[in-house]
């Protein structure tokens, strides 16, 4: 119980971060209130296209976070609950929007419950100010030139703005 007590309390955020938003700031600043660090977990999947390389969403995510030690990002293949195992983590980090990403979440917590009983997913409901960001809809946003801000990390707009050469429209 003791150890229990003492034992440092790390959460695996997993996604594809194609690209990291607000919406996913605020998770993390969140879940720092009650977790000791938050490993993103960058999920590399060769089937799905991406907009951003793996070395760009990876770069922008540790740069958003550098003065938080608490924070890492670390890229990862294969099933998120073998990879919160490999970091030690006990909780896996989920963000709520909607009805849909309850549905979609409620399923995956099933199966992970099934590969890993001991891995707990904690879900946070996002706020009314992020409620409605999605990198997907970013990813429009970008393809037709509207406006990021609000949206994205400053640091990423501006890098977008500067070099779009990797956007894979
Ligand atoms: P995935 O491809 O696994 O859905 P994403 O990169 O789209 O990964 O998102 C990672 C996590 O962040 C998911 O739990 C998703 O629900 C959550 N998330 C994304 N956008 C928001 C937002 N605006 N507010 C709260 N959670 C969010």
């Amino acid at each position: 119980m003791k150890n229990k007590i003492l034992e440092e309390k790390i959460a695996l955020f997993p996604g594809s971060f194609d690209p990291f938003t607000l919406g996913h700031i605020e998770i993390v600043q969140r879940g720092l209130n009650f977790f000791d660090k938050i490993v993103i977990g960058l999920g590399i999947n060769s089937t799905k296209t991406t907009m951003f390389s793996v070395e760009r969403r990876e770069g922008w995510i540790r740069a958003l976070f550098a003065d938080e030690p608490r924070v890492r990002v670390e890229r990862f293949v294969g099933l998120t609950t073998a990879f919160a195992h490999e970091c030690g983590a006990r909780f896996i980090l989920r963000g709520l929007r909607n009805a849909p990403d309850f549905e979609y979440e409620k399923n995956i917590d099933l199966i992970n419950k099934h590969l890993a009983p001991d891995v707990e997913t904690v879900y946070l409901i996002s706020s009314p100010e992020t409620g409605a960001i999605s990198s997907t809809l970013v990813r429009e946003v970008i393809r037709f030139g509207g406006e990021l801000k609000g949206l994205a990390p400053d640091l990423i707009i501006a890098d977008i703005y500067q070099n779009n050469k990797e956007v894979n429209v």
